[in-house]
């Protein structure tokens, strides 16, 4: 028999009770997570999402409260009143913030039943995802998800507040409009009214943040929702959150600030203070130090070593004289059997070897026969005792590589013996030309054995265990992106960003002659490797949009069809500005310290793009269809 709620009310949350509280009397409400039965006492753990109060009923209770408690299972839902004891000291539960007391009841009522479960919120085994996914409402009742949930809304909350703070409105756009440029597929939503045309749901609110600009808003921002239908990848889902923002008259710097400001106060909300400003490095610097644009700065850089060999050696090693050798190096490895070695092989991407790009990484044979080269690559590379170095160079047969041929490179690739770099050290990097494009593929080369070794001996170095320290969250800002990418199948260039990222003002004249070398006015920040959110300024000017447009190809008719609403709205009095997008499932995620973002959202899909909860998507009625003047026509799979 249940009871009814009437107009009982809650005097404290489960979590809440101390020794202080000894004598008062509570009442409480909540879910039954454990229930232990002992004949004449009855411990139920009442669980509410503030945590867990031990209720015990006693034969003195009275007979009523007692076949009550022995009615209760796991899950019930129960008003529990009685007075707080203190526990006997033999019986006090330290791993419980309540540990020290209990409610004695003298009175339950059961406000409801509960089915039996697929798995409990106490069970200390975790269910497969499928199932938790599918009972995502029991699911959510887990103090960890409870807890991820509550962290979300605290580090939504402190971004907020800080936005606020700094003269931020919240606006928000729409999502039945038109397709957004970030590049990936729509989800289109059809319309009734209009049989055959369709709303796109915002890829991102790229250019309604813009026309906010346009409108004189000044800043704007919105923690938003985003709807890209991109190829299905493990940690990538069909609708994620932005924090989203924009500002006039902006320049790097100050989106810089804004981001770090918010950063630093989400990170407060775990008790981590963030080091503001975060270092700069532009891209090409991160290529040559990291061989990446999302350098994981928790260990050690890159060092160019070519200067350790002379021509001869490299040539006997099979390596060319004019491109980067690198040396990759992993702290505190300590000795590796050859065994150990072999299966390193496994992990180095297959497309070094069609590249033409050797991994060395036989330390103790290179150490024999070129003892005083190896020294100097230790040297620069700062290799301590027991760091495991690891050269990558371009072996001097190229196979038919990806990267040369198709595209003038911008840097001089033959015959000139390599400019020889000072190592790993800071701004070495700074002030050379830009990277040719077989440069570039030697150091990202080097970049991908660099992390996966990385992982591979995770457990050596240590560099990703978080120790409350400085180096656990390394976030930085990579700036100065090339504006275009090339594109071989189409061959064509592609903007490596939105087509409405403004190109460096420096490099604007070399926008026909040169596409190559412009870099873009954008930038990421990063933080342990993973890219946290980009962003730019934008082109606020219509001569420079049209030349962009041209540069990408895009004949005056399809940029007019795409975004012809908004190349108007630019000519009508168009303030500079720019703006930057976070993800937020991310930076939470890396908050709770989760390993999938489906730990930090609270409903969502799988990798496969279902929402196994409500069951979507699902076929719909042949009327519906008819409404919206759809056939289907099933491909056959
Ligand atoms: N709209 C961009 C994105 O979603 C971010 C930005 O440029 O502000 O990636």
């Amino acid at each position: 028999m249940l009871d009814f709620l009437g107009d009982l009310k809650r005097t404290h949350l489960c979590g809440e009770l101390r020794a202080a509280d000894a004598g008062s009397r509570v009442v409480l409400m909540g879910w039954v997570n454990k229930r232990r039965d002992l004949g004449n006492l009855i411990f139920l753990d009442l669980r509410d999402r503030s945590g867990i109060t031990q209720v015990v009923v006693t034969a003195e209770a009275g007979a009523e409260v007692h076949e009550k408690a022995a009615e209760v299972r796991s899950e019930f839902v129960l008003a529990a009143m009685g007075q707080v004891k203190l526990r006997d000291p033999g019986t006090v539960n330290k791993n419980l913030p309540t540990g020290e007391i209990e409610v004695v009841a003298d009175e339950l009522r059961l406000l409801n039943d509960c089915k039996p479960l697929p798995f409990t919120p106490a069970d200390t085994v975790l269910a497969n995802e499928e199932v938790r996914l599918k009972y995502r409402y029991i699911d959510l009742r887990r103090a960890e998800m409870q807890r991820n949930i509550e962290l979300r809304h605290k580090v939504a909350i402190a971004i907020r507040d800080h936005l606020n703070a700094q003269g931020f409105y919240e606006i928000e756009t729409p999502f039945m409009t038109r397709s957004t440029p970030e590049g990936a597929r729509d989800y289109l939503v059809p319309s009734r009214v209009y049989p055959g045309e369709f709303y796109a749901l915002p890829q991102s609110p790229q250019l309604f943040k813009q026309i906010l600009m346009i409108s004189g808003f000044d800043r704007y921002f919105q923690i938003v929702r985003c709807f890209r239908d991109e190829d299905l990848r493990a940690d990538r889902q069909p609708e994620f959150t932005q924090i989203d923002l924009e500002i006039s008259f902006a320049r790097p710097g100050m989106v810089f600030h804004v981001v770090e400001g918010f950063l630093k106060a989400a990170f407060a909300t775990i008790g981590f203070e963030l080091e503001t400003p975060f270092p700069q490095m532009s891209y090409d610097q991160a290529i040559r130090l990291y061989g990446i644009d999302k350098p994981d700065l928790r260990l050690p850089a890159l060092a160019e070593v070519n200067v350790a060999f002379s021509r001869e050696n490299l040539q006997g090693l099979g390596l060319s004289s004019s491109l980067p050798l690198v040396a990759v190096r992993i702290p505190g490895v300590g000795e590796i059997s050859r065994k150990e070695r072999d299966q390193l092989r496994q992990l180095y991407p297959a497309r070094l070897a069609e590249q033409g790009i050797k991994v060395l990484d036989d330390e103790r044979r290179l150490e024999k026969s070129f003892p005083e080269a190896m020294a100097k690559v230790r040297e620069l590379s700062g290799a301590e005792a027991g760091d495991y170095v690891v050269l990558v160079g371009a072996g001097t047969v190229t196979l038919g590589d990806g990267g040369e041929g198709q595209k003038p490179a911008t840097g001089a690739d033959a015959g000139v013996p390599y400019r020889t770099g000072s190592g790993s050290a800071g701004n070495a990097a700074s002030g050379r030309s830009r990277l040719s494009m077989r440069e570039r593929q030697v150091l990202e080369g080097a970049g991908q054995v660099r992390l996966a070794l990385a992982q591979r001996f995770a457990d050596r170095h240590k560099r990703f265990e978080k120790k409350g320290a400085a180096n656990d969250y390394r976030l930085l800002w990579v700036t100065g992106f090339p504006m275009f990418e090339w594109d071989e199948a189409e061959g064509r260039w592609n903007a490596a960003h939105h087509p409405f990222t403004s190109p460096h003002e420096e490099d604007m004249e070399r926008l026909e002659s040169d596409p190559g070398a412009v870099r873009a006015l954008a930038y990421d920040v990063v933080l342990n490797g993973m890219e946290l959110g980009s962003g730019s300024i934008r082109i606020h000017r219509q001569d420079i949009q049209a030349k962009i447009f041209k540069a990408l190809g895009m004949s005056p008719e399809e940029q007019q069809a795409r975004f012809g609403f908004f190349l108007e709205a630019l000519q009508y009095g168009t303030p500079p500005h720019g703006g930057i997008a976070l993800g937020l499932d991310r930076i939470v995620m890396i908050l709770a310290g989760a390993e999938s973002l489906r730990e930090v959202i609270p409903f969502p899909k799988t990798a496969k793009a279902v929402d196994l909860m409500v069951d979507a998507p699902t076929p719909v009625s042949d009327r519906q269809l008819k409404e919206l003047g759809i056939r289907v026509t099933k491909t056959g799979q």
